[in-house]
């Protein structure tokens, strides 16, 4: 196939159409998939198209700021613009205001396909309208390539669809390509999320919760809440099993929600028992600098009204935490001021440069499982962890060790100076219903 450099391509196409008073190229949504059908019957061997959604992101709310007369104007300017675009060959149709149907070609060489929907989001930038005033413009578009993924009209136009609404759900500004294989991944994912939407609303889901013990004087320094699903078929589900392709989504923050206060309800049952209990819960960096998040969980404190921030702690990822450091350190800072405590968690397998963790702002660092496992068999092990809780004390963390399984792992970590530990030497994550009895019987054990 013959390459072609499509920039240059669309700049003559621009400059020949420069003066069209008219959208000569527009049809009604109707007369698209028709134009699109007739387009494949008369296609030559060998021959691609690109079907294209384009969407306008945000247009709610950028109607309301500039005014729907204004943003009718600028919607027609970027309507021209792409009709230049797309050029005599092209087609171009207007689903609804701000939504287009576009037909893209000739393509000359599967190569060009990125750098004509580079080129298509690039002409979606700022326009001035009447009133001299800049608007802020992206759209999210979905691609699908005749033949490649699909050779009926329908489907092209549908599979396009598709890729448009993925890529406003990866965060809108971005195009995307169909691929049936990742579509079938988003399908799956999506119904993930609307099983465990479910779970949450049939009441399936139920905290465990792990203590953290203080190594020194053996003093309770709270308890992990750790969710569980007690799926009606399958029997006691451990986060692996349903949580990594769903914590991302949205029901990533119905989770958290639902997790915080179910925490919540639980530390006023114990408090109401005479046992005080911290508890920390995990909740994703992103949730965190959710602007709904912090106001909802002092909703929810509001309710539960023997529960202060000081009992609850958030635990972040250190892999989400270098996300997006500088906004969740800015976040992280209004929790504190209210007295919410934080965690780094799982630390030493994110790869957060040492810059980064000096800056953030948690009480405690958790060092993962994976630094604990060997210590008490292999002597760099045991040296790497003691850096790594000299590093964490020099940064003014408190170190949580995690993963502990053994008495022999216990005392290196407390002869290396680690304060707190976790792990199944100490307990395994047990119900709420347990956790009294098991307090009450380590106070017993460890009375000193
Ligand atoms: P995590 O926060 O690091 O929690 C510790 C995990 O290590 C838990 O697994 C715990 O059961 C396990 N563990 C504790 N002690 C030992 C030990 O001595 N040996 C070994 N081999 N494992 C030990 P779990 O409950 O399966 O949770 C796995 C991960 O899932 C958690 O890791 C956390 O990142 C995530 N997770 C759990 N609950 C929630 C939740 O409510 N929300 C979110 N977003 N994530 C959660
Ligand atoms: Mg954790
Ligand atoms: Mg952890």
């Amino acid at each position: 196939m013959m390459t072609f450099n499509v920039v240059k391509l669309y700049r003559a196409l621009i400059e020949k159409y420069r003066f069209a008073r008219s959208l000569p190229y527009m049809f009604p949504p109707a007369h698209f998939a028709e134009k699109l059908a007739l387009a494949i019957k008369e296609s030559q061997k060998n021959e691609v198209f690109v079907i294209c959604n384009v969407n306008i992101d945000n247009l709610t709310e950028l109607n309301q700021a500039h005014g729907f007369n204004n943003m009718d104007k600028v919607l027609k300017i970027i309507e021209e613009r792409i009709c230049y675009l797309c050029g005599a060959s092209g087609i171009v149709s207007r689903i609804s205001n701000g939504e287009l149907l576009l037909l893209l070609r000739p393509v000359y060489s599967l190569d060009d396909i990125v750098p004509m929907l580079r080129h298509l989001k690039n002409s979606i930038t700022n326009v001035r309208h009447d009133n001299e005033k800049h608007v802020a413009l992206t759209a999210s578009i979905g691609a699908s390539i005749y033949p490649i993924e699909g050779v009926k009209s329908e489907i092209l136009i549908r599979h396009a669809n598709l890729a448009m609404y993925s890529a406003k759900q990866s965060g809108k500004n971005r195009y995307e390509i169909y691929d049936s294989q990742s579509a079938f991944v988003e399908k799956n994912k999506f119904h993930k999320c609307e099983l465990l939407r479910q779970a949450i609303v049939n009441k399936e889901l139920e905290l465990y919760y792990q203590p953290k013990i203080d190594l020194g004087n053996s003093k309770i320094l709270g308890m992990e809440a750790l969710v569980r699903w007690k799926h009606p078929v399958k029997g006691l589900l451990e986060p692996a099993a349903f949580l990594p392709e769903v914590i991302s989504n949205g029901v990533g923050y119905e989770l958290g929600l639902w997790v915080v206060e179910s925490a919540a309800s639980q530390i006023h049952e114990w408090n109401l028992q005479g046992i005080y209990l911290c508890v920390s819960v995990n909740i994703s960096g992103a949730q965190i600098i959710h602007k709904s998040f912090l106001p909802d969980v002092n909703k929810i404190l509001h309710k539960y009204h023997s529960v202060t921030p000081q009992m609850l702690e958030f635990e972040i990822l250190e892999s989400d935490a270098i996300d997006d450091v500088d906004r969740l350190t800015e976040a992280i800072q209004s929790y504190k001021t209210l007295g919410f405590k934080f965690s780094l968690d799982d630390f030493g397998t994110g790869y957060s440069s040492l810059l980064h963790l000096k800056a953030f702002p948690a009480e405690y660092v958790k060092i993962d499982k994976a630094f604990v496992n060997g210590i008490a068999k292999n002597e760099k092990d045991k040296e790497l962890l003691e850096t790594i809780i000299k590093l964490s004390h020099t940064f003014n963390f408190q170190v949580i060790a995690e993963g502990v399984e053994s008495g022999q792992q216990q005392q290196i970590l407390q002869d290396m100076g680690c304060k707190y530990a976790q792990g199944y030497f100490i307990s395994r994550p047990i119900a709420a219903s347990d956790v009294t009895s098991w307090v009450k019987s380590y106070l017993i054990n460890h009375i000193k």
